[in-house]
């Protein structure tokens, strides 16, 4: 399950590199988005024989609208922004997940995680040494107690569950991992961080996580850019590929645009909105210059 291929970094064959925009079509791209985009786009640009691709992140069918993505299909291109074909939609790349996940727990590294939010947020208030990480509360771990016997029970009786990994059995069989951050440089992995991350919720059969690592590989991405907010699922990832043999790229999480009072924007902001700032009358250039991206497009 180690088997890894080298690093396939950036720089490699032709000097560019291939990255994307991966947004969840939840809503109307925003000024943070912007410049997410425009940060992916400008990096693969740098050089000659780089790819810019669009990843739409569509698993979570509750919260993904068709006219959000139509949305955002629009306003990248009325930023400017042009990306290769096709664009790749997670939703119709479920099979795939659910293959990665078995080979997963072929090898022992995941278990079936019967407990509600409700159930987790009341072990954690009963537990004086709850285990916290960047992100807040860890998993307390409860289902990864059960024996081999009470999982067999519980899922014959047809009770709800996730997936999550067993993040010190998966360490175990890794062995000690890094990865490259452009800004930062030689970062050591540290997936204990965020605990037993769930890799398939119970409501979706698949994750963030999941989703995210194979389809970076897939598509053949050699710099992922997102957010710093997005930083700590990176250690994760990076065993995530590890564990299925998947090439390694690098990694530019980038600042999060904040407004006049320092305050992250967020997509609540519904006046940064793309959409709105162009019924305001404002041009695309002014746009990308507010997201921190002056002259013409990348
Ligand atoms: N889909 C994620 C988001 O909209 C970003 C995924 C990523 O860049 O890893 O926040």
């Amino acid at each position: 399950m180690t088997g890894e291929s080298a690093p396939r970094g950036a720089g490699a064959s032709e000097g560019g590199e291939t990255t994307r925009f991966a947004p969840s079509p939840t809503g109307r791209l925003h000024l943070g988005h912007v410049h997410s985009a425009l940060f992916a786009a400008a990096a693969a640009r740098r050089a000659a024989g780089g790819r810019f691709l669009l990843r739409i992140e569509d698993i979570d069918a509750a919260r993904c609208r068709p006219e959000y993505e139509a949305g955002i299909l629009e306003d990248l291109g009325w930023l400017g922004l042009a990306w290769e074909q096709p664009v790749r939609r997670q939703s119709q790349h479920l099979a795939e997940h659910a293959a990665a996940l078995e080979r997963l727990e072929a090898a022992g590294l995941l278990y079936p995680c019967f407990c509600t939010r409700r159930e987790i947020a009341e072990e954690i208030a009963r537990s004086a040494r709850a285990p916290h990480g960047p992100e807040g509360p860890l998993y307390p771990g409860t289902c990864r107690r059960l024996s081999a016997d009470q999982r067999r029970a519980r899922r014959a009786a047809g009770e709800a569950f996730a997936l999550r990994l067993d993040v010190a059995a998966a360490l175990a069989a890794s062995g000690p991992l890094s990865w490259r951050d452009l800004g930062r440089g030689e970062i050591r992995a540290a997936p204990e961080e965020l605990g037993d991350v769930v890799l398939a919720r119970r409501d979706i059969g698949t994750s963030y996580h999941l989703a995210v690592t194979l389809d970076d590989a897939v598509q053949g991405v050699t710099l992922v850019t997102r957010g710093e907010d997005l930083f700590h699922a990176t250690h994760v990832h990076r065993l995530l590929q590890a564990l299925l043999g998947l090439p390694v790229p690098r990694w530019h999480h980038h600042g999060l645009l904040a407004d006049e009072s320092g305050k992250r924007l967020a997509k609540r902001h519904d006046s940064l909105a793309v959409a709105a700032l162009r019924e305001a009358g404002r041009a695309p250039a002014e746009v990308r210059e507010m997201a921190g991206f002056p002259g013409p497009a990348p």
